[in-house]
């Protein structure tokens, strides 16, 4: 199996050959398809199998046929439960941009920080990773607008309900639109995730590794 059999663009696969990836794992074999099919996916994989390039590979695919945007209003956004993982998804995304045939913003905001700087540039993201916390932040704020993303991502939903955000959480969705592309991946399938995973997930394809 090659990343090139998967359906990915030579733009992608100019920024995959430059990462010195070699072979897709077996996460990424499963979710880079799925995902460009539209489908919703579940994705039970811990960190190090490659998770974030099997959504953020697809995601970058599907952007590029689109026009860029100019506004506050967001297309993807991936929530993650920490600032280490929210830099660390968005030097995945900046990574595997770079030869992408148009720019595509990408912008990561947690809290801890000021927020007056993430404030003044989110203007014109159309990936936008965030903690739950600081995201609810800057919606109240009107810096950022989630009512019309496209493609949601929960990341390490596990960790985002054991650090106590799931009312956050809660109130994220309900600011989203019902038609809508979900992917949710978790290293561990607690009781705890059933009813959101009911909740987010349409028919998803299931995959475990
Ligand atoms: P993750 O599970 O997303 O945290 O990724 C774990 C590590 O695997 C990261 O350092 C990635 O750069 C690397 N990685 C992801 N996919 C591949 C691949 N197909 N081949 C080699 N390394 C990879």
């Amino acid at each position: 199996m090659n990343f090139s059999s998967l359906g990915l663009s030579e733009y992608l696969l100019e920024a995959i050959k430059k990462a010195r990836y070699e072979e897709p794992y077996p996460i990424q074999i499963k979710a880079i398809p799925a995902i460009l099919n539209r489908k919703d996916v579940l994705g039970i994989a811990p960190t190090g199998s490659g998770k974030t390039a099997s959504y953020v590979l697809p995601i970058l695919e599907l952007l590029i046929k689109k026009e860029v945007t100019k506004s506050r209003s967001v297309r993807v956004l991936v929530v993650v439960p920490t600032r280490e993982l929210a830099t660390q998804v968005d030097t995945v995304i900046k990574g595997l941009s770079e030869f992408l045939p148009r720019s595509i913003k990408t912008m990561a905001v947690f809290g801890g920080v000021s927020i007056n700087p993430q404030m003044l540039n989110l203007f014109g993201t159309e990936i936008l990773v965030a903690t739950p916390g600081r995201l609810l932040d800057l919606v109240s704020k009107n810096s950022v607008q989630i009512s019309d993303i496209e493609i949601l991502v929960l990341d390490e939903a596990d960790k985002v309900l054991n650090l106590g955000f799931r009312d956050e959480v809660e109130e994220i969705f309900a600011l989203l639109p019902k038609k809508r592309q979900n992917i949710l991946f978790s290293a561990t399938t607690e009781d705890s995730l059933k009813s959101l995973i009911a909740k987010l997930l349409h028919n998803p394809v299931t995959i475990e590794v």
